[in-house]
């Protein structure tokens, strides 16, 4: 005799949205009826420690996949704990689950047209089985002699119906009658394709029967493991090879080199979890293209939730590939949950406390290896000093630069800098500019030449933000060395007052250009340069500015600073210490200016006037 009875409430505004809706990733029925039947033969393996009988001497352990064809059924049967009459009304006509509720909620607040990517990505259980079926029965009976069996049907439409049945095996099958066109969940490819990407790592044998052709003409039956069964990380370290994490890492990243440093550990505390995280050993692929995407898979208890969590990983370490099993997170995490929950952030501070970790011990350990890394992630690891404050001591120790006194593709640190540094030297200097070539032999450079200070060559186009975010190192100030006045405790004012009418003059009549005219502390050959005012926009900047089509006329005016030493400047003082007048003046001061603008690398603006005025003094040289 069969029974009638209606779903509860809640579990009627699930159903209906699961049999109304179109969903973008309904195969992810199957993760869910597996996971079930996985939890179900967990279940008694465990009951069976204190009950034996309950196995009823079944032990062999599976799940199987069954297709019909004929009667467009897919059937997932498990010798797991099996339900009672009771049991099965509990928990498949209420929402049991405290997750699904939270999912429910989610759900609601989302835009209509949101909610089946929602549902098509997190799953509702075994109710995704409505996804794709327009029926279900399930047929179960739990272990033990003399225990009764019970079918439970339904179209998800609001109702179910129970009878007691016969079912001679222990265990549960959930039968899927599949609707019209959901058709290639019959296929043996498609069956393999989908348990390959969600439930390889499911402990248990999943099982499917496939006609196999042995001679010509002669097919037989024979029963296949879909998964691979290993859930490596779940595995002791000391019991992995080297090439299976390889295996691992290029099978999930699709990448062809080995992982430069591999880390597998278990967090405990707060949160249980494993963690087996990848570091490539080059810039990937996907870095180089496409919206930048940061995450790693994440797993509950072996089932796959999602393939990139971004919540597990910041941005700046996007390089990074990698598994996080956690035994604690409820497996129906909708994304709005996800977004906030607590063990996720912890686990994430983990993670990036390992990979730092990780970075630093490649870096003492395998120095060739890091560069090369670094060579090519290094830029990425930079935006930590802009979004990770708490980290950023450790990720400006993992940064290396070239410098004045480092040879020409060869790195120093910023603790090397400092361990070097002058003793009379308070700051860390720094140029920025496009290539070492072009900096190497920068005016700026002059003074820090002379006075045997070395300063960081920093070319990657990120530097220009990254280092000014990052500020100082160690206390240490970050000084650039085309910016603001160089402070020189030992510094001579006396030539200040001699100078004083030239570059009052000069201020005056370059005003057009600059915002300023005065002595340099930075230079002993070249005999001017051009600097940005401490707030300013560097020269480096400038240009990047105008490439892209900004800044030029907006930005701010320089200053250009003349050296009291060089004979051209001199000169200069002496010309209009005789006569403030001569006309010749303000020309040679223009003269300068390009030059100096030409020594940074930057254009000159008007480069006829520029190429009259070097011609002028050509005659007059040659006359
Ligand atoms: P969850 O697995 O997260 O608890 P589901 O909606 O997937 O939620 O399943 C609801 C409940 O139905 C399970 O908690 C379990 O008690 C029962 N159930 C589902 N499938 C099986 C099965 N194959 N064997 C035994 N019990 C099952
Ligand atoms: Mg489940």
């Amino acid at each position: 005799m069969s029974e009638k009875l209606e779903f509860k409430a809640e579990l009627k505004q699930l159903l209906h949205l699961i049999t109304h809706s179109l969903y973008s990733n309904p195969e992810i029925f199957l993760r869910e009826l597996i996971s079930n039947a996985s939890d179900a033969v967990n279940k008694i393996k465990f009951d069976s420690l204190s009950r034996e009988d309950l196995l009823e001497n079944d032990k062999d352990w599976k799940i199987k996949l069954t297709v019909n064809k004929t009667a467009n059924t897919l059937t997932v049967s498990d010798n797991g704990i099996g339900m009672t009459q009771q049991e099965v009304i509990d928990n498949l006509g209420t929402i049991a689950r405290s997750g699904t509720k939270a999912f429910l909620d989610a759900i609601k607040a989302q835009a209509a047209d949101n909610r089946p990517d929602l549902i098509g990505q997190f799953g509702v259980g075994f109710y995704s089985s409505f996804m794709v079926a327009d029926k279900v029965t399930v047929l179960t009976r739990p272990g033990g002699v003399g225990t009764k069996g019970t079918r439970w049907e339904s179209d998800g439409q609001g109702e179910f119906t129970i009878e007691p049945a016969e079912k001679p095996r222990r265990g549960t099958d959930v039968t899927l009658h599949l609707k019209p066109e959901c058709k290639e969940y019959l296929d043996e490819w498609r069956i393999r394709q989908i348990v390959k990407k969600f439930s390889d790592f499911i402990e248990h044998p999943i099982v499917m029967d496939v006609e196999k052709e042995e001679k010509e003409g002669e097919k037989k039956i024979e029963e296949e493991t879909l998964n691979s069964r290993k859930a490596i990380w779940l595995r002791h370290k000391n019991e992995v090879k080297p090439e299976e994490y390889s295996e691992f890492y290029k099978q999930m990243t699709h990448d062809d080199a080995d992982p430069v440093r591999v880390m597998h550990y278990t967090g405990e505390g707060a949160t249980e979890f494993k963690a087996l995280l990848f570091i490539p050993a080059h810039k990937p692929m996907e870095l180089e293209w496409g919206e930048p995407k940061a995450g790693l898979r994440l797993y509950i208890q072996r089932v796959l939730i999602m393939e990139r969590c971004e919540q597990l990983l910041p941005m700046y370490l996007r390089f990074v590939h990698g598994v996080i099993d956690s035994s604690d997170l409820p497996l129906n995490v909708s994304r709005e949950i996800l977004q906030h929950n607590p063990q996720l952030a912890t686990i994430q501070k983990s993670v990036v406390k390992n990979v730092l970790d990780g970075l630093a011990a490649l870096k003492n350990t395998e120095y060739e290896k890091y560069t090369a890394f670094y060579r090519g992630l290094g830029p990425i690891l930079k935006e930590a000093f802009h979004h990770d404050w708490q980290n950023r001591e450790k990720v400006a120790d993992l940064l290396l630069f070239e410098s004045l006194k480092t040879p020409k593709g060869d790195f120093t640190t910023f603790s090397r800098y400092v361990e070097n540094m002058p003793a009379d030297q308070k700051d860390i200097y720094f140029l920025i500019g496009e290539t070492r070539e072009q900096i190497e032999h920068s005016p700026y450079l002059e003074a820090f030449k002379a006075k045997n200070q070395d300063v960081l060559l920093l070319t990657d186009p990120i530097d220009e933000f990254a280092i000014p975010s990052l500020g100082a190192y160690k206390g240490k100030k970050l000084q650039a060395a085309d910016r603001g006045e160089l402070d020189d405790a030992k510094a001579d004012d006396k030539p200040a007052e001699e100078f004083k009418a030239l570059l009052d003059l000069l201020k005056n009549k370059l005003s057009d250009e600059v915002s300023d005219v005065r002595l340099s502390k930075r230079l002993t050959d070249s005999a001017a340069c051009l600097v940005a005012d401490a707030g300013a926009m560097t020269a480096h900047f400038e240009r990047l500015m105008q490439r892209m089509g900004r800044g030029g006329e907006g930005a701010p005016k320089r200053v250009l600073e003349l050296n009291p030493m060089h004979p051209a400047i001199v000169a200069l003082r002496d010309l209009h210490a005789k006569n403030p007048d001569d006309l010749r003046i303000e020309g040679y001061a223009r003269l300068l200016l390009d030059q100096a603008a030409i020594a940074e690398g930057s254009k000159v603006k008007d480069p006829a006037a520029f190429a009259r005025r070097v011609n002028e003094l050509l005659v007059k040289d040659l006359a």
